[in-house]
């Protein structure tokens, strides 16, 4: 089960009623966490995700409403009693940034580690039993969009390991893809699974202009998350000078990325009531959600 968490909704500023836009994805009590904007920490705490279970958190890009809170998160990491290594994933070039920060909280109690993944395409690394992707987003400055797979396994099917006469202490290997040979017979993982199960896909594509390389980035995601700094479409020409999306290219990209399901986010503060645009979205997209902070789910 993963349980996916939008901890703000809220793009440039915080506001008293939306903190600022950044997720939290947290499978087999590991958490993950992508941006940390001022008050980031403040609306953990309120949506009650454990702070302790953080091991690693993914930046987008360097502009304030995405990494301002990084240095008080850390101090109260390590005031929550962190010990083990929290590693930070960012673009090429964002350790400077990150030590420039850290000359505000220089004693930790953890190690930190700082990976720089390449902004020339997709690259992919291993967290918790799943992929983290990342694309490089168009933006005003350098941007990574991000993206979770678990790949699941097929369900394991007793009465044929059983029918088979394979002894029990032998299902796990064979479970976990691995061939075994009992006696001199030779068993393979398909002869004791049942059907297979589709990977579970999240997408997070937030600071960008719309691309046609998004969709295929995001293509068949069970929920994609994406940034609309408004609903009207009146401001497309001005969100593309800043290097925005509005709500209708957000759904143009969950329909042609085939994903499930969109909820919204990263609203401009002028957009007081993106509500609003609730009738408007789900003619576009019918899977919309225009999301709330604290917006959750369990994918499984
Ligand atoms: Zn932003
Ligand atoms: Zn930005």
């Amino acid at each position: 089960m993963i349980n996916v968490t939008l901890i703000g909704t809220g793009g440039m500023l915080p506001l008293p009623d939306r903190w600022l836009t950044s997720l939290w994805v947290e499978y087999n009590g590991n958490a993950c966490l992508i941006d940390c904007g001022e008050g980031t920490q403040i609306a953990i705490a309120q949506h009650k995700l454990k702070l302790s279970h953080l091991d690693t958190i993914l930046i987008t890009h360097t502009h304030a409403d995405h990494i301002s809170g990084l240095a008080g998160l850390l101090l109260s990491l390590g005031n929550c009693g962190k010990t083990n290594t929290l590693k930070i994933y960012g673009y090429t070039g964002i350790t400077d940034t990150i030590r420039q920060l850290l000359c505000i909280c220089p004693v930790l109690p953890f190690e930190l580690e700082i990976h720089e993944l390449p902004l020339d395409g997709i690259n992919s690394f291993d967290w918790n039993e799943m992929k983290i992707s990342s694309i490089p987003l168009d933006h005003s400055i350098d941007c990574l969009g991000y993206s979770f797979t678990l790949c699941r396994k097929p369900v394991f099917a007793p009465e044929k390991a059983k029918a088979l006469g394979i002894d029990v202490k032998f299902w796990k290997t064979l479970h976990s893809g691995n061939t075994v040979t009992i006696d001199g017979k030779t068993f393979t993982p398909d002869m004791v699974t049942a059907e297979q199960r589709s990977d579970i896909k999240i997408s997070y594509i937030t600071d960008t202009r719309y691309f046609d390389g998004l969709a295929d980035f995001a293509e068949n995601s069970d929920l994609l998350i994406c940034e609309g700094m408004y609903g009207d479409d009146e401001y497309i020409e001005k969100m593309l000078e800043k290097g925005h999306m509005v709500f209708s290219q957000s759904a143009k990209l969950a329909e042609k990325s085939h994903s499930k399901r969109l909820w919204l986010t990263h609203y401009s503060p002028a957009l007081t009531n993106p509500m609003d645009y609730e009738e408007f979205m789900k003619k576009l997209f019918p899977e919309t959600t225009i999301s709330t902070d604290g917006e959750s789910t369990i994918l499984k």
